[in-house]
C-alpha cells in the first residue's frame, strides 16, 4: 500500500541535491556553471545542478583511481565489502520514498511505477551483487602434472558509468552494484534531466560505509562530461545505457584514447507478437498496452511494434485502444496516475514529429497523437496507436521512445518471424500463443536479447539483459554482469624443482 501522505510531505520538503559528489565531498563545477532542472510535470524550473566540465571529470577520475590504488575498497576483505553493500541496500529501501520522489520530480515517471522500478529495484540489485561477493571464485586450470594454472578474477580499476533518464536508479544500480562488488572505483554520470536521485544514492553509499572516492558522481551535459569520460586515459571501462548515436561516439572516444572497453545497452523497436491461438486475448491486450504506454513509452524494452495475426487483429486493437483511452495521464506525483510526463519538452516535440511522420507515411491513427494537459505546463502526450503501418516505414523501424504503438499484421508464423526480425534492433520481444512448440520455435528464431512468452517485461535480476544487433553488447544483471567489471589474469606456476 503506497503511503500518499508521505509522498505529499516529501514533495514539499525533500532537499534537492545540486552538486557533484567527488571524493566524498559536494562540490560545484570548477567554472561555477549550473544547468537548470525542469520539472516535466509542470514545465517549471525546479532547481539547478552543476554543469560539469572536463576538469570536474578529471577530479573524479583522480579520486577514483587514488581510492582504487590505495586499496581502501579494492583490497578490503570481501566479507567487509559485502557487509557495506548490504547496508547500502538497506539504506536505499529505508529512503525509498525520498529517492522515488526525487527521481520523479526531474524525470516525470508516474510515482507508483517509480517506487517499484527505481529504489526497490536498485536495493534488490545491490543486495544480489553483495551476496555474490563471497560466492564467485577464480579457477584452477586442469594443467598437466608439474605445473599449476590459476585463473584470477581482478577488478578492472576505474569504471565510468553513463546512464539515461528513464529509470536512473534501476539502470545505474545494474552497473554500479556489480562493479563495486568486485572492488572497482566508479565515476557516474547521470543524464542531465535525471540526476537528483543518483546524487542522493551516492550519499547513501557513503553513509553505508563506502570509502570516499570509490563512488563519484559528476553531473552535466553529455557532450562535455560524457565525452571527457569517454576520452579519459584513466577510465578502464565505460558501461553505458542510452541511444545508439551516443554509443557510437563512445566507441570513437575509446579508439581515440586508451582503447577502454565500452559496454553498450542501447535502444530497441521491440515486437509484441500475438497469435490467434492466444488463450486470453484480454491479458495480451493489457500487457501490450502496459508494455508500450507505461512511463509514457520511455522504456528501452517497450513493445513498440504490435505484430498480430490477421484473424484477431481487429478485436485486439480495439481492446488495446480501450486501455489507451482509459489510462489516467497526469501529475507524476499523484499515486492514481497511470502515466506520468514525457521527460522533456524536446522529447515531447520529437514524439509529436513522429506522429506527423506516421500520418505522412499513410498509417491509420487509431487513437491519441497529440499533446494533452497543456494547461498544467507539463509535457504530456496521449497514448497513441497507429494501424496499417508499413514494414519499411520510419515508425516501424526507428525507436520513438514515447507512447506510440505501431500495428502490423501477419498471416502465419514465418511472416511473424520475418517481421519481428526486420529492424536493426534486437533488444526484447513478446510472444503470445497457447502452442508450446510454437513458443519454443519463436524463442529460437526471434533475434532479441529476451523473449517474453505470454507476458511482457518483469524479468528479475537473476536474468541477463542485453541486446543483439544494434541494441548493444555486454550484459547487465545476473552473475554474467560481473564479467564486464573483472579482468581474468592467468598465473602459470612451474612445480619443477
Ligand atoms: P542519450 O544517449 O541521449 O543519453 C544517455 C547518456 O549519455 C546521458 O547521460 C547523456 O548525458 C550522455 N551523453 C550524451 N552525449 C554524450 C556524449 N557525446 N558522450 C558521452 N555521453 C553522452 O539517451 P537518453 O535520451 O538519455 O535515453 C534514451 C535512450 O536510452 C533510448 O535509446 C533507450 O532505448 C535507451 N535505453 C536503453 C536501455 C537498455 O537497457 N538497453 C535502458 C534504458 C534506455
Amino acid at each position: 500500500m503506497i503511503d500518499r501522505q508521505r509522498i505529499e510531505t516529501l514533495a514539499k520538503q525533500v532537499v534537492l541535491p545540486q552538486k557533484h559528489l567527488i571524493n566524498g565531498k559536494h562540490v560545484g563545477a570548477t567554472d561555477g556553471g549550473t544547468l537548470d532542472v525542469i520539472n516535466p510535470g509542470n514545465g517549471q524550473k525546479l532547481t539547478t545542478i552543476a554543469d560539469g566540465t572536463a576538469a570536474d571529470v578529471n577530479a573524479a577520475v583522480v579520486a577514483a583511481k587514488s581510492a582504487f590504488e590505495r586499496g581502501v575498497w579494492s583490497r578490503m576483505p570481501p566479507a567487509q565489502r559485502k557487509k557495506i553493500l548490504l547496508s547500502f541496500s538497506d539504506l536505499v529501501m529505508a529512503h525509498q520514498y525520498e529517492l522515488a520522489v526525487l527521481g520523479v520530480r526531474d524525470n516525470g515517471t508516474e510515482i507508483a511505477m517509480a517506487l517499484k522500478a527505481e529504489p526497490a529495484s536498485a536495493a534488490s540489485t545491490i543486495r544480489f551483487y553483495a551476496e555474490a561477493i563471497d560466492k564467485v571464485s577464480g579457477e584452477v586450470a586442469p594443467s598437466a602434472e608439474g605445473s599449476l594454472g590459476l585463473v584470477l578474477r581482478q577488478p578492472v580499476g576505474v569504471v565510468g558509468v553513463i546512464v539515461p533518464w528513464n529509470f536512473p536508479l534501476m539502470i545505474a544500480a545494474w552497473k554500479i552494484a556489480p562493479a563495486l562488488a568486485v572492488g572497482n572505483s566508479i565515476v557516474l554520470k547521470p543524464a542531465e534531466s535525471a540526476s537528483l536521485s543518483l546524487i542522493r544514492l551516492a550519499e547513501l553509499a557513503l553513509e553505508a560505509g563506502l570509502p570516499e572516492g570509490v563512488l563519484n558522481v559528476v553531473t552535466g551535459q553529455g557532450s562535455v562530461t560524457g565525452e571527457a569520460m569517454g576520452l579519459h586515459p584513466d577510465i578502464d571501462v565505460v558501461a553505458f545505457t542510452g541511444s545508439g548515436v551516443v554509443g557510437r561516439k563512445l566507441l570513437e572516444y575509446s579508439a581515440a584514447s586508451n582503447l577502454k572497453h565500452i559496454y553498450l545497452e542501447l535502444g530497441g523497436k521491440s515486437p509484441h507478437i500475438v497469435f490467434a491461438d492466444t488463450e486470453n486475448l484480454d491479458r495480451a491486450a493489457k500487457a501490450a498496452a502496459n508494455g508500450i504506454f507505461r512511463n509514457s513509452g520511455q522504456v528501452c524494452i517497450a513493445g513498440s511494434r504490435l505484430l498480430v495475426e490477421e484473424g484477431v487483429r481487429e478485436e485486439l486493437v480495439e481492446k488495446i485502444k480501450t486501455h489507451a483511452e482509459n489510462y489516467k495521464v497526469g501529475d507524476p506525483l499523484d499515486v492514481d496516475t497511470d502515466i506520468g510526463a514525457i521527460n522533456s519538452e524536446q522529447q515531447l516535440q520529437k514524439n509529436l514529429s513522429f506522429v506527423r511522420t506516421a500520418l505522412d507515411e499513410g498509417a491509420n491513427r487509431v487513437t491519441g497523437g497529440a499533446r494533452i494537459n497543456e494547461d498544467s505546463g507539463g509535457y504530456y502526450m496521449a497514448p497513441t496507436i497507429f494501424d496499417n503501418v508499413a514494414e519499411d516505414s520510419r515508425i516501424a523501424q526507428e525507436e520513438v521512445f514515447g507512447p506510440m504503438l505501431s500495428v502490423m499484421s501477419f498471416s502465419d508464423e514465418t511472416q511473424a518471424v520475418q517481421l519481428a526480425n526486420s529492424t536493426n534492433y534486437g533488444l526484447a520481444a513478446g510472444v503470445w500463443t497457447s502452442n508450446l512448440s510454437r513458443a519454443h520455435r519463436m524463442i529460437q528464431k526471434v533475434q532479441s536479447g529476451v523473449v517474453h512468452v505470454n507476458c511482457y517485461g518483469g524479468a528479475d535480476i537473476t536474468m541477463p539483459m542485453g541486446g543483439l544487433k544494434q541494441s548493444g553488447n555486454g550484459y547487465d544483471k545476473s552473475l554474467h554482469a560481473l564479467d564486464k567489471y573483472t579482468a581474468l589474469k592467468s598465473a602459470w606456476i612451474s612445480l619443477e624443482n
